[in-house]
């Protein structure tokens, strides 16, 4: 049995992935689309997006994300839940590895976007699910009317902690340094905030509770002195931002210290400083500075335009 050679393959379906296929659908490209862990990447487990111009009122993230799968279809896209699993890029048809099979393409577009990153604790991961969370909006619910921890400095942490404040009693919020990195207009929100305390200068060092299943505080420690308190919660949310997942192009794929995939003109992936043919990246995966919707959708489009134009430039 011949395997069919798609045109185009995207390997994502946040904004970027999304963006990129419906630029590839427009184009004629039938675009396979692969949907990965989370698909809708971080916009679907985001709450209202008051920057995305075109809604001034502000639009829900997973409201964006299925309008813009909705256009893709409309163009032709094609989806498929599937993990990639391994590649070859050093030949054209590019050779893709899935766990729903081998596919092949001439060009693939990376948009497989950064997963939430945790503080690497054995009690934080016996209790996620349990009182541990890195989602506020998926799991916010369960905390009406209890004392919860937010760990973070950034915008992330800033708006996790505001979205709980519709459920949890009183939320402290825990940043490793003095200086918090998140927006100015986030971190007055927050300090206007009666049910948010803020904790600079602290790290949790155990989440407590494993025994019972449940969390029930945290240890903490006092980066300036080193003393170590408890803090009684029922709740932690990690607001610590994200992981670049490119692993799986690792050695194919130059990618920089933290993981992210290194891109000539925002789209373009190298091996060893020299173009990958046919192989572009966009959104969060190869983007460790702007890293928001609009930022994604724009180097998604670009991604789609140049992989129509690598096909066709290819001799037939
Ligand atoms: P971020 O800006 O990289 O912030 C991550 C925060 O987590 C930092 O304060 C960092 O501390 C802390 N951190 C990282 N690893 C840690 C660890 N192991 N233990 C304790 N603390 C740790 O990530 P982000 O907040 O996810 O934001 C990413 C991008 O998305 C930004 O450009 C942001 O503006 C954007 N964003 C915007 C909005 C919005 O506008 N509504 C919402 C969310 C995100 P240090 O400061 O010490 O490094």
């Amino acid at each position: 049995m011949t395997t069919e050679i798609r045109d185009t393959v995207i390997l994502g379906t946040g904004c970027a992935g999304l963006t990129a296929a419906i630029y590839t659908a427009r184009a004629g490209l039938k675009p396979l689309v692969l949907e990965g862990q989370q698909p809708g990447g971080q916009l679907s487990i985001t709450s209202l997006v008051e920057n995305f111009p075109g809604w001034p009122e502000g639009v829900q993230g997973p409201d964006l994300i299925e309008n813009m799968r909705k256009q893709a279809a409309r163009f032709g896209a094609e989806y498929r839940m599937a993990q990639l699993v391994s590649a070859d890029l050093t030949a054209n048809p590019i050779h893709l590895q899935t766990s729903a099979g081998e596919i092949l393409t001439r060009t693939l577009i990376v948009a497989s976007g950064a997963s939430a990153r945790w503080l690497g604790l054995p009690s934080e991961k016996a209790l996620v699910g349990h009182g541990v969370s890195s989602c506020a909006t998926c799991d916010g619910f369960f905390f009406r009317g209890k004392e919860i921890a937010v760990v973070g400095g950034g915008d992330s942490a800033m708006e996790e902690a505001l979205f709980l404040t519709r459920f949890a009693s009183k939320i402290t919020l825990l940043h490793r340094r003095e200086a918090f990195r998140a927006s100015k207009i986030m971190l007055e929100r927050v300090n206007a905030d009666p049910k948010i305390v803020l904790r600079p200068n602290t790290v949790v060092e155990e989440v407590l509770g494993v025994e019972e299943n449940a969390v029930r505080g945290l240890k903490l420690r006092d980066v300036r002195t080193g003393e170590i308190s408890e803090l009684a919660v029922s709740g932690l949310f990690l607001g610590i931002g994200h992981e670049p997942n490119a692993k799986v192009f690792a050695g194919k794929i130059d990618l920089d210290t933290d993981g992210y995939i290194k891109t000539q003109n925002n789209v373009f992936t190298t091996h060893e400083g020299a173009v990958v043919p046919g192989v572009f990246a966009c959104g969060d995966v190869q983007d460790r500075r702007y890293r928001q919707a609009i930022t994604a959708a724009g180097t998604g489009c670009m991604a789609a335009l140049e992989a129509e134009k690598f096909i066709v430039e290819q001799p037939s």
